[in-house]
């Protein structure tokens, strides 16, 4: 009896030790729900200057199974990122059902005009080898033609072929990526469809609380992407302000917890109410980056993270300063 029951024991606990881990939703305001944490799954911030290199072999599709495996439901790509084939190929051998994860796409800057939105939403359906997306976002404000000139479509425009696609059940939510407050408020104004969601730089050294509130105050969920901004010495621009992965004070927290200095990060954006999409291939860091929904920071430690606060894009837009819909600060 006594060893029936170690062994009912043994299973329980070796069980859970291998059970894959959930993150809380959020609602959207369209009635839909977004899973608080996504693999992000663009290869562009990488050591070699942000070149698009294309996927080696099939690195994203395993990386995409590993994520579903420890318990991620949602997913981040774009047409531009020419990853939408292996993410719709790692939801498949992953064994995971389609319905149960959550796919963000982007529309691409030449396919503003009102009637290129679906056919384009369509050519990343056939990618994805999906049916739908849960949410599709404009990717840029900035449009411009394959021939790198502006394209100056009215982004309200782009907007009512955004609510076609979704009216035609191709995508449960749309959104916008990159737009600034004014942006947002234009087509907020327009009295359309509101935006679900907005997808904008969110990191230790660019952590926009007046656009965060903004968006709290307009109840549209923010994604946050390069969420780790210059905390690893090897992304790190030297212009880049503090903190590295070996921050004192970072440690000191990570130690308390017994998480690591990017789970602290990870974990800083979900309190700000943010979604973090954390990209990465490889398998440890994958399963690691999701472990932040057992801990919660203190005040004062949110104020020791709120200080690092700079102003400071990692991600650089020199390419469309020019551009009249340039959505930042041109400094
Ligand atoms: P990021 O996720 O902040 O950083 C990715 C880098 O961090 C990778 O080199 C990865 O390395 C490394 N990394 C990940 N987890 C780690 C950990 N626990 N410890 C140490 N290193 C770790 O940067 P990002 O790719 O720029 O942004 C994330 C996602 O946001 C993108 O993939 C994309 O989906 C989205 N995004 C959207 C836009 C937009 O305009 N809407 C712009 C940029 C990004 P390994 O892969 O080698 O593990």
């Amino acid at each position: 009896m006594a060893s029936k029951l170690i062994s009912v024991l043994f299973v329980f606990i070796f069980c859970n030790a291998n059970a894959s881990i959930q993150a809380p939703k959020l609602k959207l305001n369209d009635g839909g729900e977004i899973p608080a944490i996504a693999l992000g799954t663009w290869l562009g911030n990488n050591t070699q200057g942000r070149i698009q290199p294309s996927a080696q072999g099939t690195e994203v599709e395993v990386a995409v199974r590993w994520a579903l495996e420890a318990g991620y439901r949602h997913i981040d790509t774009a047409w531009v990122y020419k990853t939408e084939r292996q993410v719709g190929q790692g939801v498949k051998v992953s064994g995971v059902p389609r319905e149960e994860v959550f796919i963000t796409t982007k529309l691409w800057n030449d396919q503003h005009a009102r009637d290129a939105v679906v056919p384009a939403l369509r050519e990343s359906l056939k990618n994805l080898q999906m049916d739908y997306v849960d949410l599709f976002l404009i990717h840029w404000p900035c449009g411009q033609f394959a021939n790198q000139s502006y394209d100056l479509t009215d982004s309200l425009e782009t907007w009512r072929g955004m609510m076609e696609a979704k009216r035609l059940g191709l995508a449960k939510s749309i959104g916008l990526s990159n737009f600034n407050q004014q942006q947002i408020q234009r087509v907020v104004d327009a009295g359309l469809d509101k935006p679900a969601a907005l997808q904008i730089e969110v990191n230790l050294n660019l952590q926009q609380p007046e656009l965060l509130a903004y968006c709290r105050a307009q109840d549209i969920a923010v994604m946050g992407y390069t969420p780790f901004g210059s905390l690893f010495y090897n992304k790190a621009s030297k212009a880049a302000p503090a903190p590295r992965s070996d921050d004192p004070a970072l440690v000191a927290i990570a130690d308390k917890y017994n998480k690591t200095v990017p789970q602290i990060n990870l974990r800083y954006l979900v309190e700000l109410g943010v979604i973090p999409l954390p990209k990465s291939l490889t398998k440890k860091r994958i399963e690691q980056n999701l472990d932040i929904f057992d801990f919660q920071l203190t005040a004062e430690e949110r104020k020791t993270l709120q200080s690092f606060d700079k102003g400071y894009r990692t991600i650089p837009q020199h390419k469309w300063l020019d551009h009249p819909y340039y959505p930042f600060e041109k400094n």
